[in-house]
């Protein structure tokens, strides 16, 4: 019997070694990574740059604390504001933390204002982590179940809905902030119309709320801007940050502006690990390999070509609803429940995903070349077309049962 809790549906794979887009599992069979740990690995695996600065800081100092000051953390923090156009960095060790921090500036913000029971907007299908107080702002009624009672202090409406935004601010006099994923991860690559990040600007402004950004899947370049919300003018007031920034060395953080850069005072919020030279050290370098590569040009150039080969490929294919996505953040939306196709690409050598069911989720690595992305069109496009021949006959067969 494992010893390990029982949290995760695994795979029966086990993974040795990596090298670029590839890994290679302990049996020596080989894989194409077209999820990079979900949205982690963003350099593929053992980047030979990356991994000569982690030897070097290893064998430098891992590990001080922050009651002493980090020269790294520094350089990082001013790295972040610089590409992100936010004043202040708070460091943490995972998505999560970097959302509790944010949740944590919002209800510091309404106590500021003399509000006594600050609320935060949150979406429908939303994820922002599995602490308590993100789980209750994550949308999924399936990760809450048994861990109620959830919070208090979020109101929940429908993504990329602004009028109903506009409902609760008329309704509502204890919201403080709305925080929301710009492109639902987990949710199925949900992506927000064009003009929803201006409106919800709008709305916050009128309203005095923060607007709060969850980047830690869409952020670190994966849409071909570092951040999602670069694709518009829209500036945010916090923005959080995790998953790719470390290239899988356990990094996250809370960036704020304005109003919300200046909330945390010393007490206020911390954490122990929080960018720990290590951390600081993986993700300077990894900001600094995607720009000196310029792996966001690529991360737009081969989404498209991956997004357009799919939707050619797939076109008229009863069964399959969208591809849709941003940069290397692509969702394939079929017409019913498709779990099944992660184990059968498996075994094809290919590493992918299904979310909210239905969606195929590609989040490979930003370094993949056109081969590498016409090799996941080939293996997985007769994968989907044999799931969707065989998937009536299937439906019947359980209905029967
Ligand atoms: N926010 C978003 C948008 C995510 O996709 C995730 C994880 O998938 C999280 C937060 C939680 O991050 P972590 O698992 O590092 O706590």
């Amino acid at each position: 019997m494992s010893h390990v809790m029982n949290t995760y549906a695994r795979l029966p794979v086990a993974f040795e070694r990596g090298e670029g887009a590839w890994v290679w599992d302990t049996q020596g069979k080989r894989y194409l990574d077209a999820l990079a740990g979900i949205a982690v690995c963003g350099l593929g695996h053992a980047h030979p740059r990356l991994t000569r600065v982690l030897q070097k800081q290893v064998g430098k100092l891992i590990h001080t604390s922050n009651i002493y000051e980090i020269a790294l953390q520094e350089e990082l923090g001013d790295r972040l504001a610089a590409i992100s156009g936010m004043e202040t960095v708070f460091f943490c060790n995972s998505g999560c933390e970097a959302n509790e921090a944010a949740i944590k500036l919002a209800r510091l913000y309404g106590h500021k204002n003399g509000i006594e029971s600050p609320a935060i907007i949150v979406m429908e299908k939303a994820f922002h982590g599995r602490t308590i107080a993100t789980l209750t702002a994550t949308g999924s009624r399936k990760a809450q179940a048994g861990f109620e009672p959830l919070l208090a202090g979020f109101v929940r409406v429908p993504f990329d809905d602004l009028e109903a935004v506009q409902r609760v601010a008329t309704n509502n006099r204890n919201v403080v902030a709305v925080l929301v994923e710009l492109i639902q991860g987990e949710g199925g690559i949900n992506v927000c119309s064009n003009d929803y990040l201006t409106g919800l600007r709008a709305i916050c402004d009128e309203n005095k709320w923060l607007l709060m950004l969850d980047e830690v899947q869409s952020g670190t370049g994966r849409t071909g801007t570092w951040f999602a919300f670069q694709h518009s003018g829209v500036k945010p007031d916090v923005v959080t940050l995790a998953k790719g920034l470390g290239n899988g060395v356990p990094i996250g953080t809370c960036m704020a502006a304005g109003v919300a850069a200046t909330l945390f005072t010393p007490g206020k919020h911390g954490s122990t690990f929080g960018g720990n030279p290590l951390a600081c050290a993986a993700g300077l370098e990894t900001l600094a390999i995607i720009e000196d590569d310029g792996l966001m040009r690529n991360a737009v150039e081969i989404g498209t070509f991956l997004r357009e080969g799919l939707r050619e490929r797939l076109a008229g294919l009863t069964g399959v609803k969208d591809v849709r996505g941003a940069g290397l953040m692509i969702g394939i939306e079929l017409g019913a429940p498709c779990g099944e196709l992660v184990a059968r690409a498996l075994e094809a050598g290919l590493l992918i995903n299904v979310t909210a069911d239905t969606v195929v989720r590609l989040l490979p690595p930003l370094i993949y070349t056109r081969a590498d992305a016409q090799l996941v069109i080939d293996t997985l496009v007769p994968l989907i077309t044999e799931f969707l021949e065989r998937e009536p006959a299937s439906a019947r067969a359980s209905q029967a049962a």
